[in-house]
């Protein structure tokens, strides 16, 4: 055969055979895929508002909030684990939210407010008068102070059973959630000072504040921890006889036996302690924050 021919020839061959393939292409199926592996995602993953540090708080402190969390979700995150090789489950957040006692709620802001004058007795009274009406419209109508149309129960009808460490306590039921935040933040940062509270007071029925003012035990925002081993060095007595009221002390954490670190912790959700004040009351934190802000809704 002619060379030019058998060229021309193998040239048509190759053109049919790669026409052949091309057209056979579409139907062939592709090699079956394994399964898809489990992605990291699949686990259900915080939005970045919810590992960043709550307010107030320290940036580097952001790691320790993450375990907090991830104690307090753990049955949602293992629940979700679809396989044993699936990396480990992102770290909830702790769904508390940090926050500072309200100013105008603070006795001293208006007892012992060195920029009153001591005789400006009205205003005074208009600052205490602002802090009874807010927490009777919070909290409930206690008869003597403020305005029973500001609200419609008194504390007693929102008073609940709670437990703190253990220990039953009544309380507000709008503080139970600050008190669990508290617990939780003692349980995660405290552990190198051990205590174990085992006598609590909360909510009373009798305003036990002879100067005019009102306690916070009686709005059930109020609670004491172990009197007899934490004295109010400024009550009556025999409060004020106790031995940690009479040594020295270089700092009001001196006059106790909780723990410093507890205070912190009942401050960082909202809570006032009286340690701080003249009466130096260090068994008693009162909650002064804003109760719609205690847990991400
Ligand atoms: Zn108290």
């Amino acid at each position: 055969m002619h060379p030019r021919l058998v060229d021309s020839l193998a040239r048509t061959l190759a053109t049919l055979l790669l026409f052949a393939a091309s057209a056979c292409a579409p139907d062939r199926q592709p090699p079956p895929r394994p399964p898809a592996a489990p992605l990291p995602s699949a686990q259900p993953s915080a939005p970045m508002d919810d590992v960043a540090p709550p307010q107030g708080r320290p940036a580097n402190d952001a790691a320790s909030e993450a375990e907090v969390g991830d104690a307090a979700a753990g049955t949602d995150a293992t629940a979700e684990a679809p396989t044993a090789t699936t990396p480990s489950a992102p770290q909830a957040t702790s769904a508390c939210n940090a926050q500072v006692p309200q100013e105008f709620l603070i006795r001293g802001n208006w007892f012992f407010n060195p920029k009153l004058a001591k005789n400006d007795q009205k205003k005074r009274a208009d600052l205490h008068g602002e802090a009874v009406r807010y927490r009777t419209e919070h909290y409930g109508y206690f008869r003597g102070f403020g305005r029973p149309e500001w609200n419609a129960h008194s504390p007693s009808f929102y008073a609940v059973d709670t437990k703190f460490f253990g220990v039953t306590v009544k309380m507000h039921k709008s503080v139970v959630p600050a008190l669990s935040c508290v617990e939780e933040e003692i349980r995660s940062q405290c552990s190198a000072t051990p205590y174990t509270p085992k006598a609590l007071g909360g909510i009373r029925f009798k305003n036990t504040y002879h100067t005019g003012e009102i306690t916070n035990h009686a709005y059930g925002i109020a609670i004491d921890i172990d009197p007899v081993l934490n004295p109010c060095c400024g009550c009556v007595p025999p409060w004020n006889n106790a031995p940690q009221c009479r040594r020295p002390s270089k700092t009001p954490y001196d006059r106790m036996s909780l723990p410093e670190c507890w205070v912190h912790a009942f401050t960082k959700y909202g809570f006032y302690w009286l340690g701080y004040d003249p009466m130096k009351d260090t068994m008693h934190f009162e909650f002064l924050g804003d109760p719609a802000k205690v847990v991400r809704p």
